[in-house]
């Protein structure tokens, strides 16, 4: 599980026991340059840290398994509670999967739903062939071919509206989980994590 306070502290540590060993503890301050690396606050240049990133625990990549966006169990996220950076990364994770399994259910109903689509109009235009033969006025000839594929017309209307709800579901999941994004480089900003520690110095500073 990715956890970005986790391994902020575990650098922050590696910093502090490298200024440490250097003599450099009672400077009392530090940062962390992209080209330098620990930088002390008097100047000394320390050097990269050599901070283990967490073991990945990535499975092998596999097809998603296709789910119904509306039968996933939405996690319902209390604004006044207190929730942590990793609890946000984690929620994040399980959006990408709700995304994944969403889009891979998504195509097979946009399939089905051609597939029906294209029956249904063969069906129809026989049976509008079929329906002239017998006469009549144009319109109750076409009433006539549409009630002998009634069965087909209805089926390609529920999957349609499928495929419409599903459309609907998929843009609430893509929105919701732009808004954890929000809040995640929003505690990510309050835990001092991420983004640039300020212009890199073209001499020591003292
Ligand atoms: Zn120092």
């Amino acid at each position: 599980m990715t956890d970005a306070l986790g391994y902020a502290q575990e650098v922050r540590r590696l910093a502090e026991q490298k200024l440490g060993e250097a003599g450099h503890a009672a400077c009392g301050d530090y940062r962390l340059d992209h080209e330098f690396g620990l930088v002390c606050v008097c100047g000394e240049i320390l050097g990269h840290l050599e901070a283990q990133r967490p073991a990945s625990n990535l499975p092998e990549p596999q097809a998603p398994k296709a789910v119904a966006p509306l039968d996933m169990p939405p996690n319902v996220i209390n604004p006044d509670s207190n929730y942590t950076l990793a609890d946000v990364e984690r929620e994040l994770l399980r959006y990408a999967a709700r995304l994944e399994s969403g889009t891979a259910y998504e195509v097979q109903m946009i399939a089905q739903r051609e597939e029906l689509r294209l029956k249904y109009e063969l069906a129809f235009a026989e049976a509008l062939v079929e329906a002239s033969r017998e006469g009549g006025a144009a319109d109750v000839r076409k009433a006539r071919a549409l009630l002998s594929v009634r069965d087909l017309r209805l089926q390609l209307h529920q999957v349609e509206s499928l495929c419409e709800c599903t459309k609907a579901a998929m843009h609430n999941i893509r929105a919701a989980a732009s808004h954890l994004q929000t809040v995640n480089s929003s505690l990510r900003t309050a835990y001092g994590l991420g983004g640039s520690n300020g212009p890199t110095p073209a001499r020591r500073p003292y």
